[in-house]
């Protein structure tokens, strides 16, 4: 069977109003315009519906999309199009999803069309070549007039509220003639939200222009948009620079201009004739001919024609020169058309070769911009607010789920900043492991772009911002091109929540690659410091077939979903000594326990166990019997995390909970306000140590034996004269010291002040 087809060209109308000197349709090879009937008659579009529909039906497509085309198709006229729409949406809606578009030179648009186009759910993509200089080199009417005032005039329709949804966007073929910064800011005058460059369609017969002193005019012309695009932050979607970077990452590109995607895409002529895409028409007379046509021959015969069915092939069927080329994966050989040469054929480079060779490299391992752009630094007035009412919440002890919310989205707009920071780091230096940062920086920034849910649930991890911060300190890591290289790691546990397929190279770490939240693959020592792996949604493959995988734990109890983490190179924060690989059965311990001490949170201190539930993400297991290690902990640069060896017991488990959490909360809120004097130097007694401590420990304690009082209150509620009164006194007396140690030290800031009060009027309504 013949390979399916989801796209087509339906061209309703072989004339034009306008006379663009670059027309592809008029003005090359293929004349067989000419001998075309002017509009599709309704019969033969009817017909084209059902044999689009059969199709789709045979081949269960989940959707298709057909393109309305000319000439131009508004020449039809109101009345001729909504028959024809009328007639694909009654024959092609009932069997699967219809994406219909048209492509207009906008001089016709109004506002009659545009209330029908809404009616029939009909995207509108429009032709303009940037300013009016540039738009007027070519697109003008027979006469020489201007067309510039008309296609603004139909933009400014599809920019109306009530037809914004139409407007899918603007194509623009590129003038090298024209200024390259004047085109892009023109056409973003016009609020498209999508663009696409198309090159003017040329061969080795019929070279493109190129002036006088250029080498390379395109690579240089699309070079400076680029780097302005992203610079500026890539306010709307290019597609032809999206393509190739989608290409590059072995996504599909979604556009036949590049890549190696197989040709999935038929044109119907106004007589019914099935054709080959439009641009071939720039080769030769009738090239994009097939023989066959609607009234006959079904989508599967006429994809079953040569001239598509070899374009099925991918690298296989490109010339010599390109299967060896290094930007092959993105470039695909570029346009089928520009390849042509009437002595041999389509089996040559694309005539932009040299052009290509120059762009790619640059639009897909560009990072330094890139922070800009994909992931923007953090928005300091955005990340200094809680919700009303929130700081005093936290003061008084537990805080509600929203005030941690919050907590957590501060942290988030820290982690983009960080992780941005260590990509501009990157120079494409440090061989494989430097080609891999740079490589997994490039995809993470294009997923950021299309699925930020799936970026955001990786750089969130808490120990993303822990690497991020071992990267930027000088000294801290001992193999830099390494650590970089984990941005590849980011990348591949981000496209494995986005569940896209892909090929990344990913650092080797101790024989084994980590995707971070998602697991490891232990890939053997004698692999060299990178692998290649294969990510589809169905899972990891390295080249070799090799799968020693180990998933990240977790444990899900009530409202807590956390993972234990037991794998990732970066957890011990660079504060704590963390356990290998826990066994099967000290990992049952550690599921149980915690899902146990959630439990008895829930019951005893329902306020803070919805707080833990909301903002704890991970557990560290720690080493156990490490001289002067502490039995719990947390890290400054791991909000959301927190480590500890696994106590025999629940009670002191469901403690150590609490405790620790408290740290996490306030710690996040001293990065937001300023609570204390921080150049004080000062020690200062407390209960709970022998050693003086600095005010922020003194804050920090107070605050997390303010929990173990509420805990042990709790408890006493319930055996009133036991030990559990005796400790909840105890933690009660300490944080009365904490708290007038706090007040009496003159260091606090009217934050620090208000947020050491909040404490002291939880504890008063405890009562005695
Ligand atoms: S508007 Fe399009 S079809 Fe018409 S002449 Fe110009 S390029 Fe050709
Ligand atoms: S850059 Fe040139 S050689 Fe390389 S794939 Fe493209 S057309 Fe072929």
């Amino acid at each position: 069977m013949s390979a399916s087809v989801s796209q087509y060209v339906l061209k309703v109308c072989s004339r034009c109003d306008l006379a663009c000197d670059h027309c592809y349709v008029y003005e090359h090879a293929d004349q067989s315009w000419r001998a075309k009937p002017r509009f599709i008659a309704w019969a033969t579009a009817a017909r084209a519906a059902k044999r689009i529909r059969e199709h789709a039906e045979s081949h269960r497509l989940d959707t298709v999309h057909v393109v309305l085309h000319g000439g131009e198709p508004l020449l039809l006229g109101h009345d001729g199009l909504r028959e024809i729409l009328s007639s694909l949406r009654s024959s092609i809606d009932p069997v699967t999803q219809l994406d219909l578009r048209i492509h207009t030179n906008g001089v016709l648009l109004d506002e009659k069309l545009c209330a029908l186009f809404a009616d029939y759910g009909v995207q509108v993509g429009v032709s303009l070549d940037g300013d009016r200089p540039a738009n007027d080199r070519h697109r003008r009417f027979s006469d020489g007039r201007s067309s510039y005032a008309q296609v603004r005039r139909a933009l400014s329709l599809l920019r109306k509220t009530e037809y914004r949804h139409l407007y899918a966007g603007i194509l623009c073929t590129v003038d090298v003639r024209n200024d390259p910064i004047a085109v892009y800011e023109a056409l973003l005058v016009e609020a498209p939200p999508r663009l696409d460059l198309l090159l003017p369609h040329a061969t080795w017969d019929q070279p493109p222009d190129r002036p006088p002193g250029t080498l390379r005019p395109y690579a240089d012309w699309l070079g400076k948009l680029h780097s302005r695009w992203v610079a500026d932050g890539r306010p709307v979607p290019i597609r032809y620079f999206d393509s190739l970077l989608a290409a590059w990452q072995g996504r599909p590109s979604g556009s036949e201009a590049v890549g190696l995607d197989p040709v999935d895409l038929l044109v119907i002529e106004t007589d019914g004739a099935w054709e080959q895409a439009d641009s071939l028409k720039t080769a030769y007379e009738n090239a994009p001919a097939t023989g066959f046509n609607i009234f006959a021959h079904s989508v599967d015969e006429a994809a079953a024609h040569p001239g598509v069915a070899s374009r099925q092939d991918g690298i296989a069927a490109l010339c010599s020169t390109c299967r060896e080329c290094h930007v092959v994966r993105a470039c695909g050989g570029g346009l089928y058309a520009h390849r042509y040469r009437s002595d041999n054929g389509f089996d040559n480079p694309s005539v932009y070769c040299e052009d290509l060779k120059v762009l790619i490299p640059q639009v897909v391992s560009r990072p330094r911009n890139v922070p800009m752009t994909s992931l923007p630094e953090s928005d300091p007035a955005a990340s200094h607010s809680l919700p009303e009412g929130a700081f005093e919440l936290l003061s008084a002890g537990p805080g509600n789920p929203a005030a941690m919310a919050s907590l957590a989205e501060s942290y988030w707009s820290v982690t983009r900043a960080l992780v941005a920071q260590v990509a501009s780091g990157l120079d494409g230096e440090g061989g494989d492991l430097g080609r891999a940062a740079v490589e997994g920086w490039t995809l993470l920034s294009a997923l950021d772009a299309e699925r930020p849910e799936a970026v955001r649930e990786v750089l969130t991890y808490p120990y993303v911002q822990a690497w991020a911060m071992q990267c930027l300190s000088p000294g801290k890591s001992a193999d830099l091109d390494l650590d970089y290289a984990h941005l590849a790691g980011l990348a591949a546990s981000a496209a494995v929540r986005a569940g896209i397929e892909t090929e990344l190279t990913l650092p080797v770490r101790d024989g084994s690659i980590y995707l971070p939240s998602v697991g490891a693959l232990a890939v053997g020592t004698g692999t060299g410091r990178t692998s290649a792996v294969r990510i589809s949604p169905s899972g990891l493959s390295t080249r070799d077939g090799s799968l020693a995988w180990q998933s990240v734990r977790h444990v899900t109890a009530g409202d807590l979903s956390i993972t234990v983490e037991d794998i990732d190179p970066f957890r011990d924060c660079n504060a704590w000594a963390p356990s290998g690989r826990l066994s099967s059965a000290t990992w049952k311990d550690w599921r149980l326990g915690l899902a146990a001490a959630v439990r008895q949170l829930t019951a005893e201190l329902p306020a803070y166990a919805s707080v833990i539930c909301t903002g704890l993400r991970s557990i560290v297991p720690m080493r156990p019997g490490v001289v002067g290690q502490r039995q719990s902990g947390t890290a400054q640069q791991a909000f959301g995390a927190l480590a500890l060896v696994l106590p025999d017991d629940v009670e002191t488990l469901s403690g150590l909970l609490i405790h620790e959490m408290q740290h996490v909360k306030l710690t996040a809120l001293c990065d937001l306000f300023d609570l204390f004097d921080r150049e004080d130097r000062r020690r200062f007694p407390v209960p709970w140590r022998a050693d003086p401590r600095p005010v922020e420990a003194v804050l920090h304690g107070t605050y997390a034996h303010l929990a173990l009082a509420d805990l042990w209150r709790s408890r006493s509620a319930r055996t009133p004269h036991g030990e559990a009164r005796r400790l909840f006194l105890m933690y009660r007396s300490w944080v009365d010291k904490g708290i007038d140690a706090l007040l009496n030290v003159g260091t606090l800031t009217p934050h620090g002040e208000r947020f050491v009060h909040g404490m002291r009027s939880a504890v008063e309504a405890w009562g005695s």
